[in-house]
């Protein structure tokens, strides 16, 4: 078992049995929760732990905001009124990468960072990484939460940790091939961006090197087949495995095995996942094809806890078995509440319409599209969304294609776009997280 599994136990247990052996956990962490953290003796009042499951659904919801909120006051607690231990127990501070302003932080006791290891090791083996793998880990700073954590779990398994993010892409790529890297850590993005480097500054193809597992996250991207296969082309792997996780939760909780059908949940021994509709908060239950809005308790957490916390990660579910023996749904994140745009009434994510476009039209566009917005905050569209995309106009007639991906847009999401197409390289490839939408300078 140990060779197929991480946490046999877990793993393999059907996934309601699951749910039911981490809510046995639930009434002693909120007791304790309670006498350790000023914020959650608020959040928690009036809770019932007798009867904690028929409270459970009463208990409000936690939102990044608040919590920023509850830093930003600088009192009490050095991460805040939410922080569950004496700031001496803290062995180590990480912060989110935020993308409004000033970074939210969070912390790790030594028995979290253990707790953490061993979970986000379940993520990393689950996407395929083994002792004998050797890991390039292509995040540049430590202080995220992809950054140590990853690390740490990566040699867990055991595996040979080569981090060499942060080094100019040249040099990384010299690396990866004296080292005969053959698993890359790193976004969908910098995959694309790093192979064409790659490729300039050893003067042959990326897919020559020994690279063949490639695990990505912290955009929905690798879920599309066209991202993943051009990833896959491009460095000659035989394996892309997608990842999720989040800072204030735990910055690794899925992993998708060799199946290839989407992500596995890899977090249970720690963190609870509820699945609720985002629009009444309501639950959503476990079924194939089922969407939902994440939720997470992490209920061994000592220094930063969370109790349903609300993720802003739309999942739908995939599947509730597989072939692999892995008894976790298995999902994908379709995108975030912060990324959704509105067509006249429809809600519509950037994503959703890339995934459109790029199933009839992948072979016409060589490059990204983005679409575009006036102003930072623009969310409602009255007009058609404008979508800025790359076409290789040899043997396209344009304007036929264009209209093709305006009616498929439509019929498919509701919502109307006007394609705008540039010549090959004319949308900049970011290296880090490619943005689906960016605002057009004044
Ligand atoms: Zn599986």
């Amino acid at each position: 078992m140990a060779e197929h599994y991480w946490d046999p136990e877990l793993d393999t247990l059907p996934w309601d049995q699951v749910l039911e052996w981490q809510r046995a956990r639930l009434p002693e962490f909120v007791e304790g929760l309670r006498e350790r953290s000023i914020f959650h003796a608020g959040q928690l009042a009036g809770v019932s732990t007798d009867r904690l499951g028929e409270s459970w659904g009463s208990i409000p919801f936690v939102e990044k905001a608040q919590l920023r909120e509850l830093q930003q006051s600088g009192d009490g607690p050095l991460l805040g009124a939410a922080q569950g231990v004496p700031d001496a127990e803290l062995v180590q501070v990480l912060a989110s990468s935020g993308t409004t302003g000033s970074p939210t932080f969070f912390g790790l006791t030594e028995r979290d960072r253990r707790n953490w290891e061993f979970s986000i090791a379940n993520m990393f083996f689950t996407a395929g990484v083994r002792q004998s793998s050797v890991v390039a880990l292509a995040v540049a700073m430590p202080l995220v939460a992809g950054g140590l954590p990853y690390g740490d779990a990566i040699r867990r398994i055991g595996a040979t940790l080569a981090w060499v993010g942060g080094q100019t892409p040249a040099r990384m790529a010299q690396m990866i091939k004296r080292l005969k890297v053959d698993t890359m850590v790193s976004t969908a993005s910098f995959a694309t961006f790093f192979a064409e480097r790659s490729a300039e500054v050893l003067g042959h193809p990326a897919s020559e090197l020994s690279l063949r597992t490639m695990i990505g996250g912290g955009e929905p991207g690798l879920a599309q087949p066209e991202i993943r296969n051009r990833v896959a082309q491009e460095w000659g792997a035989d394996r892309v495995s997608e990842t999720m996780g989040l800072g204030d939760v735990m910055s690794g909780l899925w992993g998708e095995c060799a199946e290839a059908g989407g992500m596995h949940y890899t977090g249970a021994r720690n963190v609870l996942v509820e699945l609720i509709d985002p629009d009444d908060g309501r639950p959503v239950a476990w079924e194939p094809g089922a969407m939902g809005e994440a939720v997470y308790t992490t209920f061994t957490r000592e220094a930063t806890p969370v109790v349903r916390f609300r993720s802003r990660d739309h999942l739908r579910i995939e599947a509730t078995c597989c072939p692999c023996g892995r008894t976790s749904p298995r999902v994908r994140c379709v995108g975030r509440t912060d990324d959704m745009l509105i067509y006249k009434a429809m809600n519509v994510f950037p994503s959703a319409i890339r995934d459109v476009v790029l199933d009839d039209y992948a072979a016409l566009l060589p490059g990204p599209m983005r679409i575009r917005k006036e102003r930072v905050d623009q969310v409602r569209f009255d007009r058609p969304i404008p979508l800025e995309i790359e076409l290789d106009v040899r043997g396209a007639d344009a304007e036929t294609v264009k209209r093709g991906i305006e009616d498929a847009v439509r019929q498919k999401l509701r919502v109307q776009v006007a394609v705008e197409f540039g010549a090959p390289g004319t949308i900049p490839l970011a290296e880090y997280k490619n943005s689906l939408v960016y605002v057009k300078e004044a």
